[in-house]
């Protein structure tokens, strides 16, 4: 185990152009479950490359328990890697693609079976250790990579999308596995996700990621309940928050078929006539009758698009010039073209910065 810090670590390749990867700060937990989620190409797989050892950082500093590790080839940073391609050996079993490391590392046969038949136990893979790679399925295959990593006992683990050559209903199942493995290992853990119901669901600390910068580090509920701009907010929560427009009038922030009087604390952060992002989450809309009043937050609009998920209905409407979702419970009455308004309450109101984009309070 290991606490890994990154200190205002960068990386740009090549002389020109900018940075793949820029001041990211971080410092874990001993045995902590790290999820870096963001956007293609925001610099996920760079940050594990270098904190692997695969790739130079050009400025900042890598540390494994306070020692600087910037130097150290990848080979002796004691780290092991589970990819999105199982990169498992076709040729070998099942049993030597698991102890391929150890035999290099010298270890004896019989340490070697040990640890190998553990990790199988572990992975419930143990009936699969003569197989080769091909005669196995996606899961199973992701199962004896995570195997392989398993075995050689690591300071860190990392793991760079490896569930997403698999259906959904084994990323699922998968997803709980890996949870499950890390609290009963408690190997320091770096998992690379695009998927936000990943991140929220497995992380212990999330780092969102956009254009090679950290936006936000946080527990899931603090990125869900008090996201820092609008990038964190649309992109933690599924269906994504709403945004509409409007403008502080007195007590109230009235927009186009909207209008909303959040708590004094919020909008004393608001000028007279300034024009502000609201955001409110689909989950915490529910219908309403046009007349009533007293909530925090309405919206009024036309019906487009109508989509029952059975438990939820998810139901898709035009407020003035915005598109805005609402996740109402169980089956709706509501039916395309009707004129529908919405009420939420004062907690669940966020406001952004209209230029900046960032959260108000
Ligand atoms: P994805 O989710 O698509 O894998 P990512 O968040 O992991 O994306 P990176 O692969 O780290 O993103 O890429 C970050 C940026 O660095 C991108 O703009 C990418 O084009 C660039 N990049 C990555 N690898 C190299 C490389 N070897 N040479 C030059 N640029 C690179």
């Amino acid at each position: 185990m290991a606490i890994v810090e990154l200190k205002s670590v960068s990386k740009r390749y090549g002389d020109k152009g900018a940075n793949a990867v820029e001041g990211f700060d971080l410092r874990t937990l001993d045995g902590e479950f790290i999820v870096l989620v963001g956007p293609s190409g925001c610099g996920k797989t760079t940050t594990m490359r270098m904190i692997a050892g695969l790739e130079l950082n050009t400025g900042g500093e890598i540390l494994f328990d306070d020692e600087d590790v910037s130097s150290v080839p990848a080979k002796h940073r004691d780290i092991a890697m589970v990819f999105q391609s199982y990169a498992l050996y076709p040729h070998m079993s099942v049993y030597d693609n698991m102890a391929f490391s150890l035999k290099l590392k010298k270890l004896d046969k019989a340490k070697i079976r040990q640890r190998v038949l553990e990790a199988a136990k572990i992975l419930d893979i143990e009936h699969l250790l003569d197989r080769k790679p091909r005669a196995l399925s996606g899961g199973q295959r992701q199962r004896v990579a995570l195997g392989r990593a398993i075995v050689r006992e690591p300071r860190v683990f990392l793991m760079d999308e490896p569930l997403s050559n698999l259906d959904a209903r084994l990323r699922v199942e998968m997803r709980s596995e890996i949870v499950k493995l890390h609290r009963r290992l408690k190997v320091t853990t770096f998992y690379v996700t695009h998927d936000q119901v990943e991140a929220m669901t497995m992380g212990e600390r999330i780092v969102v990621m956009r254009d090679g910068k950290i936006q936000q580090i946080g527990k899931p509920n603090e990125l869900y309940d008090s996201p820092v701009n609008m990038f964190v907010a649309g992109f933690i929560g599924t269906p994504s928050m709403n945004f509409l427009k409007a403008t502080r009038r007195g007590a109230r922030i009235d927009g186009e078929g909207c209008g909303f009087a959040p708590a004094q604390a919020l909008l004393d952060q608001v000028d007279e006539g300034e024009a502000v992002w609201v955001g409110v989450r689909p989950e915490h809309l529910r219908p309403t009758r046009a007349e009533s009043g007293g909530s925090a937050g309405r919206l009024s609009g036309r019906v487009e698009v109508i989509e029952p998920l059975g438990a939820v209905t998810l139901v898709h409407l035009r407020v003035g010039e915005t598109r805005i979702t609402a996740q109402l419970e169980g089956r709706s009455q509501v039916e395309v073209d009707d004129e529908l308004t919405l009420e939420c309450d004062v907690e669940y109101l966020h406001l952004f910065d209209l230029e900046r984009e960032h959260s108000l309070g």
